[in-house]
């Protein structure tokens, strides 16, 4: 659902804007020195770029889905570092006090993470817990008005420049599986947790990922979101199921982008005398990659307005989140082969790409677990299960 068809217009192409003119031109500087710089994130700051999903009585820009995910393909047709940098607060790291906080931690810590003066993190994922997520084995151990926290997450994104962290753990050890989890809110100042180095990854530069320690972390007991013990797995849930459909939305804007990037080549580049565009075969991975791209945004738009519709989008979601990724990296690969040998050097950028969209294969559900997900619903739905 857009709430304003012409402001919402004038919106995106300022977006457009902001990314061609500001972002892109930093995206060398971004991939060799690993951060974003600070100018750049005040400027995303100033423009309301960490409030997108954030409610309006709190500060942020309330959107709703469709809205979302149409900012989301504008915003990520640049180094996936940039909406990285904003998206914990945006996405995972905001949205499970917007699902389900009380109005207290919302009204403490959501028009903060609006402004982004915070930067919010979702840390569900252990060593010995990945895509069996309900295995965690992180403890919350009640002690008067206080929790205890022990255990270590592993892979959290801005875990390093996080000043925030939604963290799921065990309340009650004698649950197995997701009956017994928790989430709580962990301010980063609290003694007992810590983050280690950054870890050095195939791509995303810019973007830090790392281990969170927890050692007798005490957090008051109102940091339990909202104050109900036993429901954080609901809560994780909720906030990934849309975040599904986001990030679909976030791997069809670098798939656009490398496909203009590539497009950009073939038209310059002669072979045989002739422009590598007009041969047919390059033709064919042309056409490949933009009749994929087209059948994500579709999806992934439907999906969107389902969702601001009211329906049930587990299902879909996950169809988006496998598709839209999966997408993007048959869109890297053939872009990379347009580019002939040049794509694999790094001046040409296109190298970047092909290994930052990587990861979208791998987090948030990997390809396998959202193809189990999508065939157990489909067996289920069909009735012959
Ligand atoms: C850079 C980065 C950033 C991340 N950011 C975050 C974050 O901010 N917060 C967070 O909580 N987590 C985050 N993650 C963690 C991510 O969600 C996990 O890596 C992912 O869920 C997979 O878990 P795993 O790595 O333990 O792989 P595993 O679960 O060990 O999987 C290994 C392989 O086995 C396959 N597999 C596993 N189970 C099955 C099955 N039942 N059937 C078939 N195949 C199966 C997988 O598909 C995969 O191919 C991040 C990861 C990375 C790399």
């Amino acid at each position: 659902m857009i709430r304003d068809t012409e402001g919402f217009g004038i919106f995106l192409a300022g977006l457009r804007k902001f990314v061609r003119e500001e972002l892109v031109p930093q995206e060398k500087t971004v991939m060799e020195s690993d951060a974003v710089p600070e100018k750049i994130v005040r400027q995303m700051a100033d423009n309301g770029m960490f409030g997108y999903s954030i409610p309006e009585q709190y500060g942020g820009a309330g959107m709703t889905t469709e809205e979302l995910v149409m900012a989301a393909i504008e915003l990520s047709q640049c180094s996936v570092a940039f909406r990285a940098r904003v998206g914990t607060n945006t996405g995972i790291g905001s949205e499970a006090l917007v699902a389900d906080g009380t109005p207290a931690q919302k009204e403490k810590y959501l028009p903060r993470l609006a402004s982004g003066e915070l930067t919010g993190s979702f840390a569900l994922t252990e060593p010995d817990a990945g895509s069996d997520a309900t295995a965690l084995k992180t403890s919350a151990v009640r002690d008067g008005d206080h929790y205890v926290l022990n255990g270590t997450k592993c892979f959290i994104t801005n875990a390093p420049i996080a000043d925030l962290f939604t963290v799921m753990a065990r309340t009650d050890p004698a649950q197995r599986g997701a009956a017994g989890i928790s989430a709580f809110i962990v301010e980063r100042a609290t003694p007992g947790l810590s983050t280690g180095a950054p870890y050095r990854k195939m791509g995303q530069e810019g973007s830090p990922v790392s281990e969170v320690h927890f050692e007798n972390c005490r957090v008051l007991a109102a940091s339990l979101i909202g104050g109900v013990e036993g429901v954080g797995f609901r809560t994780a849930m909720k906030v990934l199921n849309k975040q599904r459909i986001h990030l679909a939305a976030l791997c069809i804007g670098p798939a656009i982008r490398m496909l203009d990037e590539a497009m950009r080549f073939a038209i310059t580049r002669r072979q045989f005398g002739q422009r590598v565009a007009d041969f047919q075969l390059v033709q064919a991975m042309i056409a490949d990659c933009q009749t994929e791209i087209h059948a994500a945004r579709a999806l992934v738009l439907e999906t969107a307005r389902q969702r601001d519709r009211g329906e049930d989008v587990s299902l879909p979601a996950s169809i988006c989140k496998y598709f839209a990724s999966e997408m993007c990296g048959r869109v890297a690969d053939r872009c990379v082969q347009i580019f002939g040998g040049y794509g694999y050097i790094a001046d040409f950028g296109i190298e970047r790409f092909y290994r930052d969209v990587r990861l979208f294969r791998l987090y948030e559900g990997t390809s396998q677990i959202h193809q189990l997900n999508i065939a157990k619903r489909t067996l289920a739905a069909s009735g012959y299960a």
